[in-house]
């Protein structure tokens, strides 16, 4: 089979190789991957930036059709249109694992990452993580179902958004523009915070549901975000943007006994924060990384009923074979590129 693999550390090393097929241990299923999106993760690893243990097959983000089952697996079909969770183990036996906080298990390993991943016309997943697609979900939508989860766990599980919340998100981003979708289907007052050279991304999101854009380097549009809706700020923050300053930034824009959920990486970065006002102002700083299964479940729900609609957010569909083209392209901002793989 075609797979995309890292077959060295640092900035080389990226070949589309011919590998034997995986076969599905037990408990797995094996998935003919349709639809794998490339995310900043894949990038980074990439270029170097962020180190794996080479060979690995790259792709966490997909979707597919089951096409064979591991021993001892039940409940999943054959033939099922499926996207999968990224866990590829855990120890089942922490004190994480036993609380459904799977993705904070020592042991893990994930799909992409540290076990093959989804760059590939096929792959061996966990049959417990495995979710059906709606009927009406495509496969290039439904490898976005991993994003979508993880802007479920910021915004319902980490910041628990609740109807009337004023909420600013920074970083007009794929990620970003998930995670205000979310937040407006809480009910929530959403307004999406990018910069001034965003306007392609405020009418992305205007799009998509979103009511209030502002661009940060414009003098208006920082007040009537600093503003809220009572001259007192605002209730939450996500920070979704990675650029050194959000932090700070975004800490302005609260109101007292306001909360800043943390879910860019800086890549490495130490930003700047002023601790003071974070303390005289009691405001509540808060990480949201990647997602638990309860996450993905809640992510598949809200694609079931059309609240949420990624797929304006794609900017590229490209077959497996231009995937040179599709990580130069993943690399500039405000784009998403989905590889559709044929062969599977
Ligand atoms: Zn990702
Ligand atoms: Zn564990």
């Amino acid at each position: 089979m075609k797979a995309l693999v890292k077959t060295a550390s640092g900035p080389a090393g990226l070949q589309l190789l011919d590998l034997p097929p995986p076969v599905p241990g037990p408990g797995q299923v094996l998935v003919a991957v349709r639809a794998a999106a490339m995310c900043g993760t894949d990038v980074h690893i990439a270029h170097g930036t962020l180190a794996v243990r080479p060979p690995l097959v790259l792709g966490h983000e997909l979707a597919g059709v089951v096409v064979g089952l591991g021993p001892g697996v039940s409940g999943v079909s054959l033939g099922t249109r499926v996207t999968t969770e990224t866990d590829a183990s855990v120890c089942g036996e922490c004190a994480h694992c036993l609380a459904g906080d799977q993705h904070r298990c020592p042991h893990r390993t994930a799909i992409g990452t540290t076990a093959p991943g989804g760059f590939a016309e096929l792959v061996a997943v966990p049959a417990v993580g495995v979710h059906r697609l709606p009927d009406h979900v495509d496969f290039v939508t439904g490898s976005l179902t991993e994003p979508l989860a993880v802007a479920v766990r910021a915004v319902i599980e980490r910041a628990a958004v609740v109807p009337g919340d004023v909420v600013v998100v920074i970083g007009p981003g794929t990620i970003g523009l998930l995670v205000a979708q979310v937040a407006v289907t809480l009910g929530a007052m959403v307004t999406v915070a990018g910069l001034a050279r965003h306007r392609d991304r405020f009418r992305l999101a205007q799009e998509l549901g979103i009511p209030h854009c502002i661009a940060l380097d414009e003098r208006d549009g920082r007040q009537a975000v600093a503003d809220g809706v009572d001259g007192l700020g605002v209730d939450v923050v996500f920070e979704c943007s990675g650029a050194p300053g959000a932090l700070d930034e975004g800490i302005r824009h609260l109101r007292k006994g306001g909360r800043l959920i943390v879910v860019a990486f800086t890549g490495g970065l130490t930003v700047p924060l002023d601790l003071d006002h974070v303390v005289n102002h009691e405001l509540a700083l808060i990480a949201s990384r990647g997602k638990r299964p309860a996450s993905f479940a809640s992510a598949i729900d809200l694609l079931e009923r059309g609240r949420v609609t990624p797929r304006p957010l794609v900017t590229h569909v490209l077959p497996l074979e231009r995937w040179e083209e599709g990580f130069e392209i993943a690399s500039r901002s405000g784009t998403k590129v989905v590889l559709a793989i044929e062969g599977g």
